[in-house]
């Protein structure tokens, strides 16, 4: 069904356009321009207005996040990496059960909407087990409409629990079998990273990705603790020693590469490989600071990811990547809102390896709407939502031209967050 949507204020290329329209057929937008013309270009076609006082903008794109980390929220704060992971993170997730797994996303996953979120990849590592857990993640995306990227983690270091760990033969053996499942799922592996794969398992990643033709998701260069480890295993910087195994190419989505030298930065941006940083997560966990500006300049694409979800909120990553970007080269002038909010859209969505985050011809329709009575009347939409957005200002989330999200959590989410407390109290 074609569909003509009329908004009087709109966010198109970074810019505000006045009375703009666009077609959307079958979940993508086919023709944008000013509304007069389109009207005229389509003049059988249905009209939905959306009132004076909203301005419709691209949809947020997450590009990095393990949903179920929100049940370390307030309860693993203010400890070291090490200590996060090994006494909250390794402890708390492998009790979850796959029906525990379907509230806690479609939880996760409101949140998100709710904030603005219409894209998530979800890193996903509760594979130990079989493909129960992530069938019921997949689930709890297509109820809530999100869209889903689901980078299907491969895992088998020794120190990892049980429920994280498979054989690179169960590995390969489930992902074939959980994308024959779910056909119009957008499934990707995720061999865990340097220290959460053996070399023998991220090669095989690797060629899986090759022959599967799919994307390959992999942390890279989050703590300074993997540099030194990968030194030690490899005798080489993360990006190197990557590249050597062969994992490196136009399939591969770097998630933080954060401490790099300038040769890996080159490697990144020679071999194509896409980056997403997660700066709210970094900062959370200590992890680091570093600018984004140099892989920038070489033509890396970079999106941006909420991680470890202590508050999903691209409105906030967004904010953050600019405040860091003028902070760490004391240059206010050092990035723009547009550029800010990019990476949260459009970038994001060429991060990963999507047509999204645009309201242009061939994008997929996914848009929101917000209302503009918190932005003052004189300054560019753009810059209100960068450095003053609320998640209050958005009314409506929109997935494939599909209204997903009206203001408020649906009784699905509520009954979610109900479970959620269930869970939680079980889960200590
Ligand atoms: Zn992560």
């Amino acid at each position: 069904m074609l569909e003509l949507i009329r908004c009087a204020r709109a966010v198109v290329g970074g810019e505000e356009r006045r009375d703009f329209a666009f077609v959307v057929s079958d979940g993508g937008i086919a023709d944008v321009g000013d509304f007069a013309a389109m009207r005229a270009r389509h003049p059988q076609t249905e009209t939905r207005s959306f009132p004076p006082d909203r301005i419709v903008v691209p949809g947020f794109v997450n590009g990095h996040s393990h949903a179920y980390q929100i049940l370390l929220r307030g309860r693993a704060d203010d400890l070291s990496f090490e200590r996060w992971r090994n006494n909250a993170l390794y402890r708390v997730i492998p009790q979850l059960e796959p029906e525990d797994v379907y509230w806690v996303f479609v939880t996760a996953f409101s949140e998100m909407l709710a904030a603005g979120i219409t894209t998530v990849a979800e890193f996903f590592y509760l594979n130990g087990a079989g493909n129960a857990h992530a069938e019921a993640a997949i689930r709890a995306a297509a109820v809530t409409g999100i869209r889903l990227v689901f980078a299907r983690t491969w895992m088998d270091a020794p120190g990892a629990p049980e429920a994280f760990r498979e054989t690179v033969a169960q590995a390969e053996e489930r992902t074939r079998a959980l994308r024959a499942a779910f056909p119009n799922a957008n499934i990707c592996i995720a061999p865990h990273s340097l220290h959460g794969a053996s070399e023998e398992m991220l090669r095989a990643a690797a060629a899986f990705a090759r022959e599967e033709r799919c994307d390959l998701h992999i942390h890279v260069a989050e703590a300074e603790s993997e540099v030194e480890l990968s030194r030690e295993r490899y005798g080489d910087a993360p990006v190197v020693a990557l590249d050597r195994l062969g994992v490196l190419d136009e399939r591969t989505v770097a998630i933080h590469a954060l401490h790099l030298t300038e040769e890996e930065e080159e490697v990144l941006a020679d071999r194509r490989v896409r980056v997403v940083r997660c700066p709210s997560t970094n900062l959370y966990l200590g992890d680091g600071i570093t600018g984004l500006s140099a892989l920038l300049r070489r033509g890396v694409v970079v999106g941006l990811g909420t991680d470890a979800n202590v508050k999903p909120s691209l409105l906030d990553e967004v904010r953050l990547a600019a405040y860091l970007e003028k902070g760490t080269r004391r240059d206010g002038a050092a990035f723009k809102a547009a550029t800010a909010l990019a990476l949260g859209t459009s970038e994001g969505a060429r991060a990963l390896n999507l047509r999204a985050g645009e309201l242009a011809p061939g994008m997929l329709a996914d848009f929101l709407v917000l209302g503009a009575g918190g932005i003052d009347p004189w300054s560019p939409p753009v810059n209100a939502l960068v450095y003053r957005g609320e998640r209050a200002w958005i009314q409506a989330a929109f997935v494939g031209g599909r209204r997903v999200y009206t203001g408020e959590l649906s009784p699905l989410a509520r009954e979610a967050e109900s479970e959620l407390a269930r869970i939680a109290r079980r889960c200590v």
